[in-house]
Parts: C-alpha cells; structure tokens; sequence
C-alpha cells in the first residue's frame, strides 16, 4: 500500500512536536522485525504506531500485536493501512499515562516491545520497561544515532555511561540497523539506528537492584572526576572508606566512573 497518498488522501497534517518521521521502506522493516525475534508466536506491543508501516510488517508475522499511538487525527489513517489485519489493535493513548501493569495485564503474556518514537520519549520508554516490565523479552527501539552507540558502548570510551551501565547489567545489547534520516518522512535532522536489547535479568547476581542504581548514578554524576570524588559526594563518605572500596576489586584509585566494567559496577554495588 502507499502509505504517503493514504496519508495526502486523509489530509493528515504532520506534527513535529509528535516527533511524526515515519518509515516507509517496507523491506526495511520487515527485515527489522524478523531480526527483532518476531515469529507466529510472538505477541508484541509497539508504542508510537504513527501511518502503521511498522505495524503492518509485525502484523504480518506475528500472533497479535497492540499498539499504542496519541494522536487520534491518524485513526482514518490507520483504518485503511491496517484494516486487513485481524490481529493488530490499535489503543489511542499517551503510553506515558499508562501504567505498567495496564499494559502488561492487556498484553497477557510475554512480549516483544518494537518501537520508533520520537526522540525526547525513548530513553524514559527504555528505562521504564528496564526497570518495570515483568514480562517483556526484548526492546527494539528506532532512535537517534548517537543515543544507540551509547547503549552499546564498551567500558573506556567516551560513549560509555549511566545508560550503558544500566542497560547492560540486566540485557544484552547491539545495534541491528543503521537508518539514515532520508528514509523517514519527512526526513528528521538526524541519523538513527536500531538496538536491540534483549532482556536477561539473570545476567549478573545484583544483591539489590535500587542500590546498584543508585551507585550508577553517583559513578557518572560528574563525569570529569574521579569515581572516588562521585561516590564521597553520592554517599557522603570519607575518601580512605572510597578508595578503600576501590581497592578491593582492584580498581586504582584514581580511576573515572566510565573505565569499569559493568561486572565491575556489580561487584562495587554487591560491596556497598
Ligand atoms: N512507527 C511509525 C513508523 O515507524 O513510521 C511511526 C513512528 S513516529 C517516529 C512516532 C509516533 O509516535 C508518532 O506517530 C507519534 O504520534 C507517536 N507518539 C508520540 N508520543 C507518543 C506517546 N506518548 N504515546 C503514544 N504514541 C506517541
């Protein structure tokens, strides 16, 4: 189907604020959501379903799938680009106002989470289902070039950071696409890329998760100082007990938060 003479047809009017660059490629994204794990069985949520191209393509592979999309002015939109598919359920709300356990006692089962939103929405999406899914089994979020090499970054380089270290104590990640912004419509000012973030909260042992990310925070509060000066000002301890700490995982002390590993965060957490 064409996507942009449905959306001419119905006189949709873009909104930028709605971060509304869609994806129109239906290669690209079919070839997105196989390697995104969907098959026959899968239930999957998308969030921001915009023109449904995205959602046509799970559809077409998948045993149902929910998603969730604000702006209502795309419902005539969406009534002609997925009204084949029996097994695709569209729910006009702001996923930000509603809660986890809304969602996941909706979808039933395990999911997999596929979404292209806009840019201001996607680490607070990531961390939330991080943090507060229960039943999701992988995330694959379209997003800004800069904010995926990030998530994937390796200890000692200057991507590496708070998101890296809290994604990856409880997931594996990678980037699986790399999308230039001509093959959005409208086109964004920038690059994106996909990553996949496959859930496996057994990764590391974490003795308690609030605290592990409570030292992430205090580790990359200042990026520019030591991990000895993040964590006397994060815990108000004195710097013999810091280095201290440091020591005994073999750690120097004057070492920054971004040189240790997430094993190494974990193993700093468990101490605490
Ligand atoms: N999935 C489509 C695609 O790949 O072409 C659309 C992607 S577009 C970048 C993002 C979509 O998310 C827009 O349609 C926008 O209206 C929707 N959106 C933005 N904020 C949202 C929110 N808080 N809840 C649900 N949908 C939202």
């Amino acid at each position: 189907m064409n996507v942009k003479s449905v959306l001419k047809e119905k006189n949709f009017i873009f909104k930028k604020s709605l971060g509304q660059n869609f994806l129109t490629d239906e290669t690209l994204l079919g070839s997105v959501v196989d390697r995104a794990g969907v098959n026959e069985n899968s239930t999957v949520l998308e969030i921001g379903v915009g023109a449904g191209t995205l959602t046509s393509e799970i559809a077409k592979r998948c045993k149902k799938v929910y998603g969730f999309e604000v702006d209502t002015n795309l419902k005539p939109v969406l009534e002609k680009t997925l009204g084949e598919y029996q097994n695709a359920q569209i729910i006009f709300k702001d996923v930000m106002k509603v809660t986890m356990s809304e969602i996941e006692d909706m979808l039933g089962s395990e999911y997999i989470l596929v979404a292209n939103l806009p840019y201001y929405i996607t680490t607070p999406i990531i961390m939330r289902f991080i943090e507060e899914a229960k039943n999701c089994k992988a995330i694959v979020i379209t997003i800004q070039k800069e904010v995926a090499e990030r998530i994937v970054a390796k200890e000692k380089t200057a991507d590496y950071g708070s998101i890296t270290v809290s994604i990856n104590a409880v997931a594996d990640s990678e980037i699986i696409e790399y999308i230039g912004r001509e093959k959005f419509y409208p086109s964004p000012n920038v690059d994106s890329a996909v990553v996949k973030i496959t859930l496996n909260k057994d990764k590391f042992k974490i003795n308690d998760l609030q605290a592990f990310r409570t030292l992430v925070k205090n580790s990359f509060a200042m990026r520019r100082k030591t991990l000895v000066n993040n964590l006397m000002k994060g815990y108000g301890y004195s710097r013999e007990k810091c280095e201290e700490l440091l020591t005994s995982i073999s750690v120097p002390v004057t070492a920054r938060g971004e040189e240790l590993s997430v094993e190494q965060f974990v193993e700093l957490s468990n101490l605490i």
